[in-house]
């Protein structure tokens, strides 16, 4: 039994879905307008454990997982002025890069990644369906939400009226009839992205994108929905109010998940405070996707994360610990104390622990696998631990370098030493010697392929790397 804290409810409730068998859960994606940073990474190792963790409960097929990615946003379009290219240019970069980094951290994909630009239509006929109910209202333009017209706001956040709207940061402009209202809908101008509707040729707000896409793609009450404690107002109280009143009071979703922030000192890691630090920088200074990995799940998730250079060598050498432990057993079963540690409320922490008390390998592998830690081979783990300067890979000469080449994954590059390079030009010489002409140059166009330039000359044959 799996159990999990309801923002809603401001309790933990055992989690029953309404069909075992088609599960849903529904998790905001990343605006694509630059490099998540690991604060961001956040909630998708998370609920990358919990989808993890479900699918071990009730079956490999129960989920369908929804991760959206919000491709149109006035970040976006300043993005793409800044650089005079078209917005699809900024967002198709960085979603690339943000799914990298999410893989390199063991983040499956999602079930359904809806792209938010790819759904206007749906959103167009919500917000039709809300002006029909007197839910929303058009004004010069733009198609904004009553808040008045729906009693039941502020029901996640249980925040007061004013500290809503004080809270929403919401510009005041004249053609709102109340401050709370929020946009759904706004106009583009001349050579700004958007989309005829029966407004404006314009784009849609940032909330309604979601509650769209839910609707289009779990549902119209889903199981989970979850997010970064920072969502919970305005955005996902804005999706509760649009999603409940055009579906004649259906709640959104049954379970509301949140995780909180990642700190850096004392402050919030986030974009506009400059503090950040990448998924992508710590990769290319060698760091593993599993370190990151297991120190990102080190806290447990609704607590603040402090993200220091410390917690990043700790989990190294947790990790380093983890895969001399398991070796190369092949996973067998989970502890039941892991997942009893998982199933309340994601307790990572506590399941962390518990794995170092495991002494069957095989036990400890397939245990580590539930949170997406030890996945590969300890021959893998431990020759991508060598010294990893600009993010390639040093090794030996001679036979371990055979060994380490035969072994070698597509990603590690190999830097050769200089024995090893030594030792393949006096095989290419004995190749000439013996008139071999093939094999002397297989071995120069090997070698070239690895960036070494073997030069002939009067004494004899040099080599430099490209
Ligand atoms: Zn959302």
């Amino acid at each position: 039994m799996i159990r999990l804290y309801d923002t809603m409810a401001r309790e933990k409730r055992e989690f029953e879905p309404q069909d075992p068998k088609r599960i849903t859960m529904y998790v905001c994606g990343p605006t694509v307008y630059g490099r998540a940073h690991i604060g961001n990474a956040r909630p998708y190792v998370v609920f990358d454990t919990l989808a993890r963790l479900i699918r071990r409960e009730f079956g490999e097929n129960s989920l369908v997982y929804a991760r959206n990615i919000t491709d149109v946003d006035d970040k976006i379009i300043a993005s793409a002025e800044a650089e005079g290219v078209d917005p699809s240019a900024i967002t198709e970069r960085y979603e690339q890069l943000f799914l990298e980094d999410m893989r390199a951290l063991g983040v499956r994909d999602p079930d359904v990644a809806p792209h938010a630009t790819r759904e206007i239509a749906q959103m167009v006929a919500m917000i039709e369906r809300l002006i029909e109910l007197g839910n929303a209202y058009e004004a010069e333009g733009h198609v904004l939400f009553s808040v008045p017209s729906d009693s039941d706001y502020g029901v996640l956040s249980r925040r007061d009226r004013d500290a809503m709207v004080a809270g929403a940061r919401v510009e005041v402009a004249p053609y709102k009839r109340d401050p709370a209202d929020f946009v759904l809908w706004k106009p583009s101008t001349d050579g700004v992205i958007g989309w005829d509707s029966p407004w404006s040729r314009g784009r849609p707000g940032w909330h309604i994108e979601c509650s769209a896409m839910i609707r289009a793609h779990l549902g119209e009450t889903i199981d989970i929905h979850g997010g970064g404690l920072d969502l919970i107002f305005p955005h996902h109280e804005n999706e509760i109010a649009q999603s409940r009143c055009a579906h004649g009071g259906a709640p959104l979703a049954r379970y509301w998940v949140h995780n909180g922030f990642v700190d850096m000192g004392s402050e919030k890691m986030s974009k506009s405070l400059g503090n950040i630090v990448t998924p992508g920088e710590l990769l290319a200074q060698g760091h593993k996707g599993e370190t990151l990995r297991l120190a990102l799940l080190s806290a447990h998730y609704r607590q603040p994360l402090a993200w220091t250079s410390e917690l990043v060598r700790k989990s190294k050498q947790r990790m380093d610990k983890l895969y001399r432990l398991t070796r190369d057993a092949a996973p067998t079963q989970a502890d039941q104390r892991v997942i009893d540690a998982l199933s309340d409320d994601l307790n990572t922490p506590l399941a962390l622990s518990r794995l170092v008390e495991i002494e069957d390998p095989s036990v400890l592998r397939a245990s580590a696998q539930v949170l997406g830690l030890v996945s590969r081979s300890y021959q893998d783990w431990f020759q991508r631990s060598l010294p990893a300067e600009t993010g390639r890979f040093a090794t030996h000469f001679g036979e371990m370098s055979a060994t380490v080449a035969g072994t070698a994954t597509a990603d590690a590059t190999i830097v050769r030493g200089e024995e090893y390079i030594k030792a393949k030009i006096a095989e290419r010489a004995t190749a000439k010697a013996n008139r071999d002409f093939g094999s002397a140059d297989r071995i120069r166009d090997e070698l070239k392929a690895e960036g070494i330039v073997l030069e002939d000359g009067p004494g004899g044959t040099t080599w430099r790397r490209e």
